[in-house]
């Protein structure tokens, strides 16, 4: 925002239009507004013909000086005036008593205690038959309340409250200002965009004061580490930009970015905690990665993204095929959106057997989609969108919606019981209301809570421990089981899992694959058996697709399978043949 000048009454009108829209404390305005109805300004003359300045006695007064310290020459005057300002006063005389253009000139003025004060005057001569002007007298107005008060709205206008750095629309300005200098010097530069890992977490767990307290340590962390010329801004939420200007080599982006993430291996000591925070990094470089202020920030943000992606603490450069990515992300999403009220997706439902009878003992529902024009999107692909974009709330009520109705539906039948296994993912457990979403959902379809089973992943119990035991703990006393999945793929330590009150856990299948091949990862399946059956839980193996897993399994103790061995995942109908045959088996 440029500076407004503070001339005459009309354009303080305007000036404390601008600011009604900006500060919120409409009493402090109120008082501006007054102060400047009741002040009337002190009236100032000059003799030029004899050179003597008349000074009103309240203009002295206000900068604190008795009215004997300072003569009524335009000499002492003009040694109280601020050097930057003597250039624009004179020019404003010259221009009033040579061209007759209006004299009005805003001008600070030391005080007698070392602070300059700023005024607004006004003037007008008075000119002989001869041309000369002869005196000179207007109204001078102390406006410095007023300079301050836009100087913050400027301060507003460009920073951020809370940390004080600069915000998006200064660090859009410093960014064209660089591409400027850049362009016409051919050098370089960067725009890094930073977000904090696990922020969220935090800002949820301990409130919002901690996490408000995070980021002013966040911001004084970035700022402290950055040189002098390199710009620091918030974007808002956990959200940095940096902007590294003149670059000699492009690899100094890297240096600085290593930086960044070497200074947050370092816990952020705050009142209540030493918050353990990393960040995720992108960088995008000019003129490598783009010409426009907005495509900079753009691809350093899709960088960012990457770094998120590879589960966070680690900077990425951009590239021409992450955008490629996105923009996949961004069709899916859009896809996805439409996908549930178009019936595109549907429950299968994948056997789980008892190892040693080859007996059906259960099932898990697992989502698939079929799209018309894209063919089948794999949950792999689908899943992660879901999440990011919050789809899989509304997913995941229709997925456990449509999982229980059906397996009450079989019940009703006289096939089974059987449990039927959903997946919830993090965003969808985090939620406020679980223990209410989930017993609701039972109750509207009438299947009895032990009839069902939730498989939660590590890494969403390493969210938010606490909350998850509690939440496990009310669903498990109405009789929901819960079992852990893709174990041995997170980073959840194995003291979690006493806190826990799992049923099973699931061996992820990257290590059943390899049973028979590879001795380390047969060695972590025997590992998750005996730990499992030390904690009295079952195991049940995932992908299993040969005999000679099984049999490994078999012998090793494992409790159920899961795979294509047995069975792929089966539409409701299949699945409903399978469970039929399964009852006639058991009564034949
Ligand atoms: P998961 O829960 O670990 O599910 C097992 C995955 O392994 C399924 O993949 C299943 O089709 C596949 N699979 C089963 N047996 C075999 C086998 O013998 N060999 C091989 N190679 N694969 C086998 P799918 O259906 O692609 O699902 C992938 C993941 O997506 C699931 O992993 C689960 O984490 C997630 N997912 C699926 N449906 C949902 C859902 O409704 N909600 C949520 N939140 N996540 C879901
Ligand atoms: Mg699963
Ligand atoms: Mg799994």
């Amino acid at each position: 925002m440029t500076v407004t000048r503070v001339a005459g009454v009309a354009s303080f009108r305007t000036f404390l239009n601008r600011l009604r829209n900006m500060v919120s404390t409409e009493s402090e305005l109120d008082r501006l507004r007054f102060e400047l109805a009741a002040s009337t300004g002190d009236v100032w003359e000059a003799d030029l013909t004899l050179g003597r300045l008349k000074l009103p006695r309240q203009f002295k007064e206000r900068l604190g000086y008795e009215p004997g310290d300072i003569e009524d020459t335009p000499e002492s005057w003009a040694r109280l005036l601020h050097p930057d300002d003597r250039e624009p006063v004179c020019r404003a005389w010259v221009d009033h008593l040579k061209r007759r253009i209006p004299y009005a000139v805003d001008y600070r003025k030391r005080s007698k205690d070392g602070p300059y004060r700023w005024f607004h005057a006004r003037g007008q001569a008075v000119w002989n038959d001869a041309g000369r002007a002869t005196i000179m007298a207007g109204i001078v107005h102390d406006i410095t309340r007023y300079r301050e008060a836009e100087a913050r709205v400027d301060f507003l206008a460009n920073h951020d409250e809370l940390t004080k750095l600069p915000n998006r629309t200064l660090i859009r300005d410093r960014i064209s200002q660089a591409l400027a200098q850049a362009r016409r010097n051919g050098a370089q530069f960067a725009v890094m965009f930073l977000d904090l890992d696990r922020f969220k977490v935090i800002n949820d767990a301990y409130g919002h004061p901690t996490g408000d307290a995070l980021l002013v340590e966040a911001a004084c962390r970035l700022r402290r580490l950055m040189r002098e010329e390199d710009t620091v801004a918030r974007l808002g939420g956990d959200e940095f930009l940096v902007l590294l200007p003149n670059l000699r080599r492009s690899a100094d982006a890297y240096v600085v970015a290593q930086k960044i993430l070497d200074a947050f291996e370092q816990p952020l000591a705050l009142a209540s905690l030493q918050a353990h925070v990393n960040t995720s990094i992108g960088v995008a470089l000019y003129p490598r990665d783009g010409h426009e202020v907005d495509t900079l920030i753009r691809n350093a943000d899709v960088a960012m993204y990457r770094s998120k992606e590879l589960g966070g603490g680690v900077y990425q450069f951009f590239n021409s095929e992450m955008s490629r990515q996105t923009q996949r992300r961004v069709q899916l999403e859009t896809h996805l959106r439409l996908a549930l009220g178009r019936n595109e997706l549907e429950v299968r439902y994948q056997p789980k057997v008892d190892i040693a009878s080859g007996q059906l003992t259960g099932c898990e529902a697992l989502t698939s989609w079929l799209h018309p024009a894209i063919g089948p999107v794999p949950p792999s692909q689908f899943i992660p969108v879901a999440e990011e974009s919050g789809l899989i709330v509304p997913i995941g009520d229709w997925v456990l919606q449509t999982a229980c109705a059906q397996n009450k539906a079989w019940l009703d039948a006289g096939l089974g019981p059987i449990a039927v296994a959903v997946n919830v993912s993090a965003r969808q457990f985090l939620r406020q209301d679980v223990v209410a979403w989930v017993m609701d959902t039972l109750r509207a379809t009438g299947l009895p809570p032990r009839l069902l089973e939730l498989e939660l992943t590590e890494s969403l119990i390493a969210e938010d421990p606490d909350k998850v035991a509690a939440t496990i703990r009310a669903l498990r006393a109405e009789g929901v089981r819960f079992s852990i999945d893709d174990f041995g793929t997170g980073y959840s330590s194995l003291g979690y899992l006493k806190r826990f009150p799992v049923d099973s856990l699931k061996i992820d299948q990257s290590f059943v694959k390899n049973v028979g091949t590879e001795p380390d990862d047969e060695a972590i399946s025997l590992a998750v058996i005996s730990l499992a059956h030390s904690l009295r839980l079952k195991v049940i193996a995932e992908g299993v697709e040969s005999a000679v897993q099984r049999d490994f399994l078999l012998k090793h103790g494992c409790d159920e399978i899961q795979g294509y061995f047995f069975s792929r995942p089966l539409v409701a109908r299949e699945f409903e043949e399978m469970l039929r045959a399964a009852v006639m088996i058991s009564i034949a």
